[in-house]
């Protein structure tokens, strides 16, 4: 049995990753986008700004991050919409595809009826993380929210305006002195 040799280079798919782009290509696209040759979770070299995902035009390359896939399919498989969004502004409308203008946003507020989000503007931070920004709170469940508490925690940016009228809440509670109040409390 002569096996070709030549085997193993064909460009990876990750079955789960190409079960979802199907599902969400039909849903979303009517279909009309390719399965990418490369569709898979891996290190994002280059994130964007939106970090779990990246999509090669030129490579026809969509790699989504192991930290996306580690949060779960809800996490994962919006990660993975945000680049679908990408590769069909490629490829269906002609465009560089790689921001968030007015083509991008175009696909987003049209999916987001389908999903019953809120619309976003072409450059803003929301179509940049789009839709994760657009999300409820716990709803990619709680390792996605860990990790977002510890971003916040190691980027503990605006959190001056909080400065605290302390004394007027102290009570006399004794032997408290060592304790700092509050923490744990995000912003949201
Ligand atoms: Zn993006």
């Amino acid at each position: 049995m002569a096996k070709n040799k030549k085997k193993k280079k064909v460009p990876q798919r990750h079955g789960v990753l190409v079960d979802s782009f199907t599902e969400l290509n039909k849903r979303h696209f009517s279909g009309q986008l390719e399965v990418p040759t490369c569709l898979r979770f891996g290190k994002v070299e280059k994130p964007e700004d939106d970090g779990h995902g990246h999509y090669v035009d030129t490579a026809n390359s969509l790699i989504i991050s192991l930290e996306a896939r580690a949060f779960g399919p809800l996490f994962y498989r919006d990660a993975l919409v945000h680049e679908m969004i990408h590769q069909a502004v490629a490829k269906l409308d002609g465009h560089p595809g790689k921001d968030h203008d007015s083509h991008f946003v175009a696909h987003a507020n049209r999916i987001a009826d389908a999903l019953g989000l809120k619309h976003v503007e072409a450059g803003s931070r929301s179509a940049t993380q789009w839709p994760k920004t657009l999300r409820a709170d716990d709803y990619y469940g709680a390792a996605e929210s860990q990790a977002r508490q510890q971003v916040k925690w190691r980027n503990p940016r605006a959190s001056t305006a909080r400065s605290a009228p302390s004394g007027a809440l102290r009570s006399n509670a004794p032997g408290a002195h060592g304790r700092t109040s509050g923490g744990g409390h995000g912003d949201r």
